[in-house]
């Protein structure tokens, strides 16, 4: 096992990493900018390095800096989180080439997953069901009217190189097509410098579903159910729940082995996630995410398991703890995203805490890097925060969020809790009865 890891993150998922390590009796060092010297990971980390400038690219994205943190430490392992560089295969690669584990798939697995396009070929090819959609990237207007004919409007306009929601165009029909084609293709060179698109059916009230996978590296690979991430803002997920609460156990069972499969077929390494719209009764592959998520507590919870911890003892080449006889789903399980943002445009809110006082109790958790006086800081994420809660059923769970968001409190800053109490009157959410889109609507509606 490790002595000592690196985490190369800020804010609630360095502290996350941190507690795995310190459970684990491994010495933990954090990173960080000039802008979070007072920032949580920095003060509860074994050891610090400053490694830059406020701006990410100069710090949290700078693999040189990084690279040299570790060896003045002399950490054998980085933990990367999720964002930043926990999906550049080229880290991985620098990583490698120093002696230094990275603490995650390895980096052809991120490669593949990272183009949507290679993902979605391989996925196929691995019997994973996808959305219909064209045979690769659409080069002009010409092939995009005629694959759009080809799969039915509307249809919609991804970026190869995606993430975070951005480079998407929905059309409805042709006469939308040759600008939302043309909007697409910019905004994703803009946004990732590679301006390939690809088109898919644009599904019209799919639920957002993904599956928890877990393999060794060496052939073994496990699931761990469903989340339902269907509360979307410009498809950005605000509320997660586990198990998803419109999934059969036949459903989960049939697409957690086709997924725990393929990723044994792969010799896939540690945590992942496979993304998929589900619609009438069936499962279509979106992407799939070589890391651990923002949302894996309400795993965690309802199966009783560390997910960090493991990918700490798998990457340090021991054998995977789960087997998956031993998965057994207990209650149910629901995650609020705590962001420091106004209402209703979602505008980012920076600005130092004035109280801040965490909810407790039976089935509470809260991952936040937040303190009493502590100021957020404008360069990073909006996300300062999720509370987590577990229930022996989805009702109990829904009582148990209500209860615990009346206790929590974060002055000074604004957030998104207003949203979360205000959603907790809505019947459709507490029957669970929300598509993707349910959450724009009832925003545009409310506000
Ligand atoms: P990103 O990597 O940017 O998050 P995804 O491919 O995971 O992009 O899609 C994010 C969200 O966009 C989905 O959760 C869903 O809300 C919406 N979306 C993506 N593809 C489709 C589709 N074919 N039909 C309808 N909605 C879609």
């Amino acid at each position: 096992m490790f002595d000592k890891i690196l985490i190369a993150n800020r804010g609630e998922i360095a502290l996350r990493v941190i507690r795995a390590c310190r459970e684990m009796g491994i010495a933990s060092v954090a990173v960080h900018s000039t802008a979070d010297t007072d920032a949580m990971h920095v003060r509860m980390a074994d050891e610090s390095v400053c490694i830059g400038p406020p701006p990410s690219s100069e710090s949290y994205l700078s693999i040189p800096a990084i690279v040299a943190a570790c060896e003045i430490t002399g950490a054998q392992a980085i933990h990367p989180g999720y964002g930043f560089l926990s999906e550049n295969a080229n880290f991985v690669q620098v990583l490698e080439d120093h002696g230094i584990t990275f603490i995650g798939p390895s980096a052809e697995h991120i490669r593949i997953m990272g183009d949507k396009i290679t993902a979605k070929e391989t996925a196929k090819s691995l019997g994973i069901p996808v959305v219909p959609g064209s045979a690769g990237g659409v080069h002009d207007v010409d092939e995009a009217k005629r694959t759009a004919a080809e799969i039915g409007y509307p249809v919609i306009i991804k970026a190869t190189a995606g993430g975070g929601g951005r480079g998407m165009k929905v059309a409805e029909t042709e006469a939308e097509l040759e600008i939302a084609f043309r909007t697409a293709r910019s905004e994703a060179k803009a946004a990732f410098g590679n301006d390939e698109v690809y088109m898919e059916k644009y599904l019209q009230k799919p639920r957002h579903i993904e599956i928890q996978v877990f393999g060794d590296g060496k052939g073994r690979a496990v699931h761990l159910g469903e989340r339902d991430c269907s509360l979307q803002r410009r498809h950005q997920k605000v509320l997660e729940e586990a198990p998803g609460p419109c999934i059969t156990p036949e459903q989960r069972t049939r697409i957690g082995k086709i997924c725990a499969d393929a990723m044994a077929k792969l010799g896939y390494s540690g945590a992942g996630t496979i993304e998929f719209l589900f619609e009438d009764g069936e499962f279509y592959f979106i992407e799939m995410n070589t890391r651990l998520q923002v949302e894996h507590p309400v795993t965690e919870a309802i199966f009783g398991v560390d997910l960090v911890r493991e990918q700490i003892r798998v990457a340090a080449g021991e054998a995977m703890e789960f087997r998956q006889e031993d998965l057994k789903i207990r209650g149910a399980a629901i995650e609020v995203r705590i962001n420091a943002e106004r209402l209703p445009n979602f505008s980012p809110c920076p600005g130092r805490i004035t109280q801040y006082h965490a909810p407790g109790g039976l089935g509470v958790r809260v991952d936040s890097a937040l303190y009493d006086g502590y100021k957020i800081p404008p360069y990073y994420d909006s996300l300062i925060g999720k509370l987590i809660v577990h229930g022996r059923d989805r009702q109990e769970a829904l009582a148990r969020l209500s209860r615990a968001l009346s206790e929590l409190i974060v002055d000074g800053v604004d957030t998104t809790v207003p949203l979360f109490t205000a959603l907790l009157q809505e019947p459709d959410i507490l029957k669970g009865d929300y598509s993707i889109h349910w959450l724009e609507k009832w925003l545009k509606k409310t506000y």
